[in-house]
């Protein structure tokens, strides 16, 4: 019923969304959770890190034999970085939209990056860019105890 639908499997989808080390020293921590919040996404991890080498080699993995893999990785491991998991319908897609394109000289402006960032190694945001990457992602940042179930009172209003 209205009042007491169960969460479907659409909106338990889950995705990784980090907020890099520029995102951090720039200020836009609430600025950028606050655009997934006011979308409807809820937050069911969160936590402030500052990731080893070791750890930023192992997020980026896939991108090791690319040329900018070492200063990728060195950025990644240069300071704090906000950790969190977003919970939604369509998050992974749809945040990967909000994100923007990689490089932010190409992301349309209303984007985290378009809005936000000039340079491709100052992106300020990463997100998982499919489930596959999603459950790895979040499996690799968070133990599962760290993974909140809930609900709000405004998932029937988000959802019908
Ligand atoms: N990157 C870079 N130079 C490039 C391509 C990517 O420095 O030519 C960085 C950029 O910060 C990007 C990250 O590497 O966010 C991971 O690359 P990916 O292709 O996965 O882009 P994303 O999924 O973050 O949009
Ligand atoms: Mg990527």
């Amino acid at each position: 019923t209205f009042q007491d639908q169960e969460l479907s499997a659409a909106e338990l989808e889950r995705t990784f969304i980090a907020i890099k080390p520029d995102g951090v020293q720039r200020g836009l921590i609430a600025e950028i959770i606050a655009r997934f919040e006011r979308k409807g996404y809820k937050l069911v991890a969160i936590k402030l890190v500052h990731p080893t080498k070791d750890f930023a080699e192992k997020h980026y993995d896939d991108l090791k034999a690319r040329p900018f893999f070492n200063g990728l990785t060195d950025f990644l491991s240069s300071g704090p970085v906000v950790a969190m998991v977003w919970e939604g319908q369509g998050v992974i897609k749809y945040g990967r939209k909000m994100i923007g394109a990689t490089a932010p000289l190409a992301s349309e402006p209303g984007t985290i990056r378009g809005d936000f960032a000039i340079a491709v190694g100052r992106n300020i945001i990463h997100g998982s860019d499919g489930p596959e990457t999603a459950k790895d992602e979040i499996a690799l940042w968070f133990k599962p105890e760290e993974l909140l179930t809930y609900k709000k009172e405004t998932d029937k209003w988000l959802y019908e």
